[in-house]
């Protein structure tokens, strides 16, 4: 598959206005991942994003690393419940009705 974008992409949701991360993630079934970007400081357990985690609805790992590009990771439920880096599900568009 070419073109896709390893970088990710930074943006806004038009309707919503909130920051936005969009990018393929994994290295074999890659599957587009379009996160609620929090700020940088913002502290979100892994616990916490697990308990909103549907079969739908993954829950993505964010490290922040000095000097290196932002990058989405998978979880398992075996990620451990104290690790230090920001965890996200999908974006839900609160101008967007859930279905
Ligand atoms: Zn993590
Ligand atoms: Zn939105």
């Amino acid at each position: 598959m070419a073109g896709r974008t390893r970088g990710g992409t930074n943006s806004r949701c038009p309707a919503c206005g909130h920051p936005l991360l969009t990018q393929w993630v994994g290295d074999v079934a890659a599957i587009q991942a379009t996160v609620t970007l929090p700020p940088p400081g913002q502290h979100l357990p892994y616990p916490q994003a697990a308990a909103e985690q549907t079969p739908n609805d993954l829950v993505w790992c964010l490290p922040r690393l000095p000097h290196r590009a932002l990058r989405l990771r998978w979880t398992s439920n075996r990620h451990p419940p104290d690790c230090p880096h920001q965890h996200l599900t999908t974006h839900k568009c609160p101008t967007q009705p859930l279905f």
